[in-house]
């Protein structure tokens, strides 16, 4: 079939929803995914045809896509056709400044309805979107634009004074810069996104888009080192649309809210993409983190499912504690929501237990990286919750635990791997490569992409368990391993249990070297509010930890810190710990919250 052909598809997509794990995980094949969704695999697929174009082609072009909830509290909709319209508009005016295939366009705004023009007609157009953290400071943003070769900008006037104008000489290669919203009339070198797009025609024609083509650059959360540039193509979207299917359970009627800022990974493949591949409608909130904001919006939009990140639910969890009052999220109709889900970072038990009697809702953990696209390892909702375990491989995907070495990486011997048979015995995580959103390389960076594979498995740098019925458990990072006395201690199993003492907000937990033992377990701990860090109470910490954890896990040390180091996407960063702990350089810092 041909690219027109393909082209013109306005099927509606339909998987089957996941009903019977084992039988959905033998069915199914990528190629059949793909087919469902674009046609053979012959006839070209172009991300944002798939996400928009194709809906408003059919008879859910005067269906809402976006649902924008502004920082005021008003509400406005964009329908399918209206998003359609306006990506066709960003298109062209990518190619009226001779924006063409595979250059890069980056964005730096929070969420708002711009950032999804921009994103759709940045891959109608063949280019390549990257998006950033708007908290990020100056210096990695000036980074990431030159490592990952900006041709075009889309932010606002306040991000661009604050942080590209001094440094924009430091891009050459930096040739547009679109300002949304007021002000580029007062900026030199820029010009209004605004008055361009809406000057620019309706029509555009999606070039013929080979699966294989460049469409995302997305850099990592940066919480082990440099922040690394992985490449995605366009092909991505049949795992988006399949994951999504699955995990996150979508259909046409629901009403999907995904918090992930649109700098991170999650962001644009289940903020963006993945939701209006499914044509359901996508709420789109520009304001900032408030408990009662976001269980507002919950009830008044009549959300059905909510992807959210454990960091967001212990702020969550901080203003509505487990063991009451309920009064706040109980003052609102949730009735909608069947489940919620989270991704990023281990999801703790607590939170889980939070969900299901503060909510009376499920909270189904996620695995993934920026590496591989799209969910990997997930909880379903037709399946049971293990709480702190982050569930089984999703239908597709090909995952086993490795043996592992004295460092906490896979052993590979001559260039072989053995993969852990027995239940709950802990090794790295690793992937068969092959499903479509795969990343292609990390730009400029061939040897650290070569290094991530052995033996035909990518290497994921988590370590886990699987136990006797295929549950995966999280154990943490290969680099945030603790070897102490000659036990190997994953620092999430202890911040988990010290998260169950009421008085805990938030753990991060490190190893000290030790002339005695290698290392001893140091917990960093945040306490709820109104909570008084004292002797009595680090006592208490530690003989908690004993009884939950024995002796040879739980922490020896308790250091109060109301201000844990976490990257933007909300992770601990433990190596910032460390780094402090030891008076050790603390690296890359860019991504780290605060730092802006
Ligand atoms: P960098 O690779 O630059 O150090 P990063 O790994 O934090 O940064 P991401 O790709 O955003 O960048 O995050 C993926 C990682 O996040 C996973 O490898 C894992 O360590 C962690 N993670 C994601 N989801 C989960 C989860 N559900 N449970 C435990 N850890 C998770
Ligand atoms: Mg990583």
């Amino acid at each position: 079939m041909h690219w027109e052909t393909i082209h013109k598809n306005t099927a509606p997509v339909v998987l089957p929803r996941l009903i019977d794990y084992d039988r959905a995980r033998s069915a199914f094949t990528w190629a059949q995914a793909r087919e469902a969704l674009a046609g053979p695999a012959d006839g070209g697929l172009n991300m944002a045809h798939v996400a928009v174009d194709r809906h408003a082609a059919s008879d859910r072009a005067d269906k809402g896509a976006l649902r924008c909830v502004a920082r005021d509290d008003s509400v406005s909709t964009v329908t399918y056709a209206e998003l359609a319209r306006r990506s066709s508009r960003f298109a062209n005016v990518l190619r009226s400044l001779g924006v063409g295939r595979g250059d890069r366009v980056f964005t730096l705004l929070g969420r708002c309805p711009e950032l999804y023009t921009t994103v759709l007609g940045t891959l109608k157009n063949t280019s390549v979107l990257c998006p950033l953290f708007s908290a990020f400071g100056p210096d990695p943003v000036a980074q990431r634009l030159r490592l990952g070769d900006a041709r075009v900008l889309v932010t606002t006037a306040a991000l661009y004074r604050r942080k590209v104008a001094a440094l924009r000489a430091s891009v050459p290669g930096l040739r547009h810069v679109l300002i949304v919203g007021p002000g580029a009339e007062d900026l030199p070198g820029t010009a209004s996104f605004d008055d361009l797009v809406s000057a620019a025609p309706a029509a555009f024609a999606v070039p013929a888009t080979s699966p294989d083509d460049m469409a995302l650059l997305h850099f990592t959360s940066g919480t082990t080192g440099t922040p690394k540039g992985a490449v995605h193509v366009h092909e991505a979207v049949v795992a988006h649309y399949a994951t999504a299917a699955y995990a996150l359970d979508l259909h046409p009627e629901d009403v999907y809210w995904c918090t992930a800022d649109p700098g991170w990974v999650t962001g644009m493949s289940y903020g963006i993409i993945a939701p209006l591949v499914h044509g359901v409608t996508v709420v789109v909130d520009e304001g900032d983190y408030d408990a009662r904001r976001w269980y507002r919006i919950l009830g008044e939009e009549r959300v059905t499912v909510w992807y959210t990140a454990p960091t967001a639910l212990r702020m969550l969890m901080r203003a509505t504690p487990r063991n009451g009052p309920y009064d706040l999220p109980r003052s609102f109709d949730l009735s909608a929501l069947r489940f919620i889900a989270s991704v990023g970072e281990p999801l703790n038990p607590e939170a889980v237990l939070w969900g299901r009697d503060v909510l009376g809702l499920p909270v189904h953990d996620n695995w993934w990286q920026t590496e591989t696209g799209c969910i990997m390892i997930a909880n379903f909702a037709a399946c049971e919750i293990r709480p702190g375990s982050m569930g089984r491989p999703l239908p597709g995907v090909d995952a086993t635990v490795l043996e592992r070495g004295e460092d906490g990486r896979a052993l590979v011997v001559d260039g072989r791997v053995t993969e852990v048979r027995r239940p709950g015995v802990e090794g790295e995580l690793a992937l068969r490569p092959g499903w479509p959103s795969m990343f292609r390389g990390y730009l400029h960076d061939k040897e650290r992409y070569d290094a991530a594979f052995a033996d035909g498995w990518y290497l994921t740098g988590d370590l886990v368990h699987r136990d006797a019925d295929g549950w995966y458990w999280f154990v943490g990072r290969a680099d945030d391993v603790i070897k102490s006395a000659g036990h190997l201690i994953g620092p999430f199993e202890v911040e988990s249990a010290l998260m169950e003492h009421p008085a805990v907000a938030e753990a991060g937990v490190i190893g000290r070297p030790d002339p005695v033992a290698g290392n001893v377990v140091k917990a960093f701990v945040s306490l709820r509010p109104g909570v008084e860090p004292t002797a009595g109470l680090e006592r208490e910490l530690l003989a908690f930890g004993r009884r939950k954890l024995g002796p040879a896990v739980a922490p020896r040390e308790i250091a109060f810190d109301q201000d844990l180091p976490r990257t933007r996407s909300g992770k601990v960063m433990r190596r910032v710990l460390r780094a402090r702990e030891l008076g050790l350089p603390t690296g890359d810092l860019s991504t780290l919250e605060g730092t802006a």
